[in-house]
């Protein structure tokens, strides 16, 4: 009998791994990780989230061989290379049947299509699986079986479902009994912050853990930017080193089995969140064109370059904003209040089209991904399926009294504001700017938020 080959994506784990469990009921496994190089290029992906991915295959190949498992970690260019590279193991290994995990983004459905549709005709099975949402994508439909638009009846509907199927996540597969073979490493290590970041499985575990000992604080911290309130799971959600059905499955352990607690739970809904915007891309492919999602939404985005770099760089005279924007070009992460606030600002107050801030967060993102970054993106531009109502527009100011009341983020990442009083270092005076060197505003929050609301009723 042939071998079977698992090909890893966006599914760095050995539990709760569809693709990898069935491959191993099924005969002798090999594994194999393909980095396209300029394709994650093309689609602006950072590369710190392509540092961790290096170091999370590391370690997923320790799991892996420590069940007899081997993992070659290879690079080409393009997904079409990897279609290639594809054929030429299953030759070489003898391969009867590949399996795999769904992707959703179009280019990688496409790729996928192709690639089914080669091996078939050559008589190697495919054997695809969904192992990215907790509940599989097309089980949440309205009364008419169309896809939801609207978060809260899909999140309704989404726990509807889970009553009737409970999730239940998938073991590690058994050990093979089978010599290891020989494994191929090519190196594309790149640079993260591997202090904030401790790449694999079981550090994605640990950190689930000890989160979930303060998830009853969530919803109480989970705003406020200068606290560790949320998980910080998203890097490893975003490349798969732990599941959502995982990370569901554990808060309802957490709360002893009661579902009621766990519906009620904010975290949890986060997760929905994800889900939702995971669907929308599936029901929805002309999103990874970067289409707004309605396309009656207004293009009104004459903010130019200079604007945007000024955001870019955390240089806007708006100490949130700026503090924002630095906290994500020094770690490669953001708040998610913040993510919203930086959002909101450059594209209903400096005009700025939204695609430019959607490209940049994926370009620096650890976690970027590319449904929940378009989703979220969407949502603060009211371009979205289930976005923020046009008129809400986020003033950098009270977002900044209100969540940094004390300025301690501002401090941290904004240090020449760090001497100013908790009232002054959300807007600091001219004077104040002049003397610390710090810009003065790149708009007049006024008539920008007075021109926005013109321009989108
Ligand atoms: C403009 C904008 C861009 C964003 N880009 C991304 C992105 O590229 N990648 C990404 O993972 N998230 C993105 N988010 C969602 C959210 O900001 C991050 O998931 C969250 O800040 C990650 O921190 P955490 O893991 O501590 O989250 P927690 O608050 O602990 O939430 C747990 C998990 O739920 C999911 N989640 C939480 N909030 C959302 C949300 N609003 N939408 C979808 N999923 C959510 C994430 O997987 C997260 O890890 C974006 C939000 C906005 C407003």
């Amino acid at each position: 009998m042939g071998k079977k080959l698992v090909w890893f994506r966006q599914d760095l784990r050995i539990h709760d791994n569809p693709a990898l469990y069935q491959a191993s009921q099924d005969g002798e496994v090999i594994g194999v990780f393909i980095e396209a190089r300029k394709q994650r290029q093309q689609h602006h992906e950072a590369e710190a989230k392509v540092g961790f991915i290096y170091d999370s295959l590391i370690e997923l190949r320790k799991e892996l061989n420590a069940l007899g498992i081997p993992l070659d970690i290879l690079s080409c260019d393009y997904f079409e290379d990897q279609v290639e590279l594809l054929c030429e193991i299953i030759k070489e290994n003898n391969v009867d049947d590949i399996y795999f995990n769904n992707e959703y983004p179009l280019n990688e459905t496409k790729r996928d299509a192709a690639l089914e549709a080669k091996l078939k005709e050559c008589g190697v099975g495919v054997q695809r699986f969904h192992g990215d949402l907790a509940l599989e994508p097309g089980l949440v439909k309205n009364k008419q079986g169309e896809p939801y638009k609207v978060f809260t009846p899909y999140k309704k509907a989404w726990i509807e479902k889970h009553k009737t199927a409970p999730i239940e996540p998938l073991p590690k597969p058994n050990k093979q009994n089978h010599e290891l073979t020989e494994q191929v490493t090519s190196e594309f290590a790149q640079e993260y912050r591997n202090d904030l970041w401790s790449a694999g499985e079981n550090a994605a575990y640990e950190k689930l853990e000890s989160f979930l000992n303060d998830v009853d604080l969530y919803k109480d911290k989970r705003d406020i930017p200068s606290v560790a309130g949320t998980s910080m799971l998203s890097a490893h959600l975003a490349i798969g080193a732990i599941s959502a059905k995982q990370c569901i499955h554990a808060l309802l352990r957490h709360y002893e089995g009661d579902e009621a607690k766990l519906y009620g739970d904010t975290w949890f809904s986060e997760l929905v969140w994800r889900e939702f915007y995971r669907q929308l891309l599936i029901d929805n492919p002309r999103l990874a064109k970067h289409e707004a999602y309605n396309l009656d939404a207004k293009e009104i985005w004459t903010g130019g370059q200079d604007l945007f770099e000024a955001w870019k760089q955390g240089q806007t005279g708006f100490p949130i904003i700026d503090a924002a924007m630095r906290q994500l070009n020094q770690t490669g992460w953001m708040h998610n209040r913040l993510r919203m606030n930086a959002a909101m600002f450059l594209n209903k107050l400096c005009l700025v089209d939204w695609r430019w801030g959607e490209r940049y967060f994926m370009e620096t993102l650890i976690d970027g991904d590319f449904a929940s970054n378009n989703g979220g993106w969407q949502w603060c531009s009211s371009t979205g399926a289930d976005s923020a109502p046009y008129f809400r527009i986020m003033s950098p100011l009270s977002q900044s009294k209100r969540f940094d009341a004390n300025g301690d983020f501002i401090r941290k990442y904004v240090p020449e504001l760090k001497e100013l009083d908790k009232k002054s270092i959300h807007e600091p005076s001219k004077a104040q700017r002049e003397s610390l060197g710090y810009p003065e505003p790149i708009i007049d929050y006024k008539e920008a938020r007075k021109k926005a609301l013109e321009l989108l009723a």
